[in-house]
Order: structure tokens, then C-alpha cells, then sequence
């Protein structure tokens, strides 16, 4: 092959190369949340401008019959590829370190500081779009007799399992997170006080059939759940009120005599 061909071949897989680059910095911007998304966009911009500024020159000496040395198209396309693998390895060690402070260990869900974004979030959305919005408190009934009848572990995996039943019921949109111990917070975006309390009633009945193996052991176990539905016209609600007023609820079903659902709008 002809030097000059070969060296047009380096130059457009350095091209493709710092392309691929400046595309998996784009990915990421579409994956951050809105304070990481300008930075991202910085990065983006600055790797399809480095292309440009390297491949223009670059192809006017390749059509001008010029052939610049070998090693240091070589070079270039080094470069080009330790860019791909430094951008890509930076993006996900950043989506791994993120998504690691948002999920509860035990369960997969979100933590207590992930949800609590999610209601702040999601309670602005609710502002600007004047949808309704509920918010679903549940909590374990004498969860602490099953750890001392069948042992922490046992209880360990029925946390999973309420867990797992909890994702399966609520739909996609919805978040589910763990606000400590055995409290958990739903939000439930664009939901009516009809629909809150059918999915968790759905909810509470699924988790009061199921029976829970912990090796030879099958273990029954029922949830309380308190519902609040902002009012929909004014919307003035801030996470404390969320807090409080599903807190409430989830009372009101305790002293209901548990296992059932209290809403509260
Ligand atoms: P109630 O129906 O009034 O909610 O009664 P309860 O027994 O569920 O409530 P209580 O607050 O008395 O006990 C909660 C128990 O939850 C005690 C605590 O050890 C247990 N618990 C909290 N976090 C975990 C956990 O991560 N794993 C296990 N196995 N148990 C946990
Ligand atoms: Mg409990
Ligand atoms: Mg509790």
C-alpha cells in the first residue's frame, strides 16, 4: 500500500476513533441530572472540536500530495485511543460511583437521600405540569417478631422480597426507596387518589399472600400503608409535609389495626 493511502487509513480511524469519544461523552450527558449536564456538555464540545482542529489540517497535506511521517500519524491514532478508553472508563467509573450513593444495599432500591430527591423532583414537576402526584408510606408489621422468631437473616431476605413484590407492582415511573430500617417512601408521578390506592391496595394484598422461604422456614408477614395526595391546585408541599403527611397515614393504619391501607388527601 502506497504511504500516502496507509496514512489517510490512520488519519480517518483516529477520526472515528475521536468520534467515538466525543459520542460516549455525549451518552453521558443524556445520564446525568441537570448540575453535571452543562459540564458534560463542555467535554462533549471540546472533544468534537479537537477533531476537527487535528483532521482539517491533517487531510489538506494528504490532498496536497504531502506525507507527514508515519510515527506521528501512529502517534495520533495512540492518542486517539487512549482518548476512547480515558473518556469511556471516566463516564462509567462516574455512572458505577453514582448510581453506588443512590441504591440501598440490601434492597437495590433508592436510599433515603436518593427518594427524598426524587419527591423534591417530583413535586416541582407536579407544580409546573398541574398533575396530580401521591406519595405511598409502608412500613412492616411486627417485622421485629420475625427477627427474633426466625433471625436477622430471615429478615434480611423478607425486606428483599417485599422489596422485589414492591417493583413489580408500581409501575416503571414510579420510585420506591428505603427511608431506614423497615420504612419505605413511593412516589407515584401523574397518580389520582383512585389510582394511589388501588396500586397500594395490589401492593398490600400481594405482600400479605406471599409466603417468604428462608431455607426451611416459610414466613408470613403483612405491611401498613399511609397514601397522601398533594392538592392538585395548589400544590404547595414541600418533602417535610410528604414526610409528615404519609407518616400520619401509615399511623392511622397501624391503629387501624395494620395490614390495611390508610389515604390521607
Ligand atoms: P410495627 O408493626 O409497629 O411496625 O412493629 P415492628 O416490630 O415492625 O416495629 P419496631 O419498630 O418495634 O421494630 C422494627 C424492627 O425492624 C426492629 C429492627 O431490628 C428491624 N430492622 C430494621 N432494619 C432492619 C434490617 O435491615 N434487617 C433486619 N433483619 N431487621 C431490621
Ligand atoms: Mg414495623
Ligand atoms: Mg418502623
Amino acid at each position: 500500500m502506497p504511504e500516502v493511502t496507509l496514512l489517510a487509513v490512520i488519519l480517518v480511524l483516529s477520526a472515528v476513533l475521536q468520534a467515538v469519544a466525543a459520542l460516549i461523552a455525549l451518552r453521558q450527558v443524556g445520564r446525568v441530572d441537570d448540575r453535571n449536564r452543562l459540564a458534560w456538555l463542555i467535554v462533549a464540545l471540546a472533544l468534537v472540536l479537537m477533531v476537527e482542529r487535528r483532521m482539517v489540517p491533517l487531510w489538506r497535506h494528504i490532498n496536497a500530495g504531502e506525507v507527514s511521517s508515519m510515527m506521528d500519524a501512529l502517534f495520533g491514532m495512540a492518542i486517539s485511543m487512549l482518548m476512547v478508553v480515558g473518556v469511556y472508563g471516566v463516564t462509567e467509573l462516574i455512572t458505577g460511583l453514582k448510581s453506588k450513593a443512590d441504591t440501598d444495599e440490601l434492597t437495590g432500591l433508592a436510599n433515603r437521600r436518593a427518594a427524598l430527591q426524587v419527591v423534591r423532583n417530583e413535586i416541582e414537576r407536579a407544580k409546573r405540569t398541574h398533575r396530580s402526584i401521591a406519595f405511598l408510606m409502608y412500613d412492616l408489621d411486627h417485622f421485629k417478631l420475625v427477627n427474633d422468631t426466625y433471625g436477622h437473616t430471615a429478615g434480611d431476605l423478607v425486606l428483599q422480597g417485599i422489596a422485589d413484590i414492591a417493583l413489580a407492582t408500581f409501575r416503571k415511573i414510579d420510585t420506591i426507596g428505603r427511608l431506614g430500617g423497615e420504612e419505605f417512601l413511593v412516589v407515584l408521578p401523574e397518580c389520582n387518589q383512585k389510582e394511589a390506592s388501588v396500586a397500594a391496595e395490589r401492593f398490600r394484598s400481594a405482600v400479605a399472600l406471599k409466603k417468604f422461604v428462608a431455607g426451611e422456614q416459610r414466613i408470613e408477614i403483612t405491611i401498613s400503608i399511609g397514601v397522601f395526595i398533594p392538592d392538585a391546585l395548589t400544590h404547595t408541599v414541600t418533602v417535610q409535609n410528604v414526610l409528615d403527611a404519609t407518616d400520619q397515614a401509615l399511623y392511622a393504619a397501624k391503629n387501624g389495626g395494620r395490614n390495611c391501607v390508610v389515604v390521607q388527601g
